[in-house]
């Protein structure tokens, strides 16, 4: 299982003294929480989490950041969207839903994916996090909460607006934006990591790109097809996608230049800050156009 090597090969499985066979129960477990939806299924959890493996093994990242933040950072990823609905906290909102109900209607779906990962992981048959002392599972708790909140694309802007602000300021000084000493500081680079890799399906290579986006875009339609019928508000950007293959080129396009480009431009950019000078940094936030700077040319 793809996974379970993931963990042993950041050594977590001797770190933290994860027992195999509950490593396979909980990753078992998480696959079965997902549905299968057309995008939101386990297959995407899965890629997240690959996407945020391959970026941590980037030298001047792993340096940076502790074994605590590797585990929080991988296990949050994989379980970013479990039992995921198939349609959007807007949806949930508008239609009354028990969950909005649940979570006052604030990051509904971000709230409870992080409560069921919580859930499973409290059962002693699935609980990875078993062996962590007291103040290590108090910081993994704390990261993967931030981790899997900051999936929330209502506070995509205010996490890019922090990113850009961090890397003026690099600019500006030539001094590293984050104290890496400071659990805080390193947090937020984890969000920004999360949320970037929850957004990597339109930087793959065109044949898994476009299988992503016929993905979402499938759940979209069927998303849209359920509000036309029950008499509910549609998302702008889901109109007409069942009739209009330029509709659909529209929404994604639109999608990768508000959501996709900027936060993974300005992660690259301090990423990038960790290891190289500062005209270099420069020069790859200025000409950064694609799949072509740091870690993000592994994908
Ligand atoms: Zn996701």
């Amino acid at each position: 299982m793809y996974v379970v090597d993931v963990y042993k090969e950041r050594a977590l499985t001797t770190t933290f003294q994860i027992d195999d066979a509950i490593l396979v129960n909980f990753v078992t477990a998480v696959a079965q929480r997902y549905h299968d939806h057309p995008f939101h299924n386990f297959r995407h959890g899965f890629s997240v989490m690959q996407t945020t493996y391959i970026l941590l093994r980037d030298a001047a990242l792993a340096d940076a950041l502790s074994a605590v933040d590797v585990l929080a950072a991988i296990t949050s990823a994989l379980c970013h969207d479990i039992d995921h609905p198939g349609v959007s906290n807007e949806h949930l909102i508008a239609s009354g839903s028990a969950l909005a109900l649940l979570y006052n209607d604030r990051a509904v779906l971000e709230n409870h994916h992080t409560f069921t990962m919580f859930d499973l992981l409290l059962k002693p048959q699935y609980n990875i996090l078993a062996n962590l002392e007291q103040d290590q599972y108090d910081e993994c708790r704390k990261t993967m909460i931030s981790c899997i909140m900051a999936t929330d694309m209502k506070v995509h802007v205010s996490l890019c607006s922090r990113l850009q602000a961090s890397a003026f300021k690099f600019f500006e000084t030539g001094v590293f934006p984050y104290n890496t000493d400071v659990h805080s500081d390193r947090e937020q680079m984890l969000e920004a990591l999360v949320h970037a890799c929850d957004l990597s399906g339109q930087t793959m290579m065109p044949t898994l790109a476009a299988q992503w986006e016929q993905r979402v875009l499938a759940e979209f339609i069927r998303q849209a097809e359920e509000e036309e019928s029950k008499d509910l508000p549609v998302a702008p950007f889901m109109l007409g996608l069942a009739e209009s293959r330029l509709a659909q080129v529209k929404t994604q396009i639109d999608f990768i230049n508000y959501a996709v480009r900027p936060v993974r431009r300005l992660f690259v950019c301090l990423t990038a800050c960790l290891c190289v000078e500062v005209s270099v940094c420069g020069v790859l936030y200025n000409t950064y156009s694609g799949n072509f700077c740091s870690g993000f040319g592994y994908i």
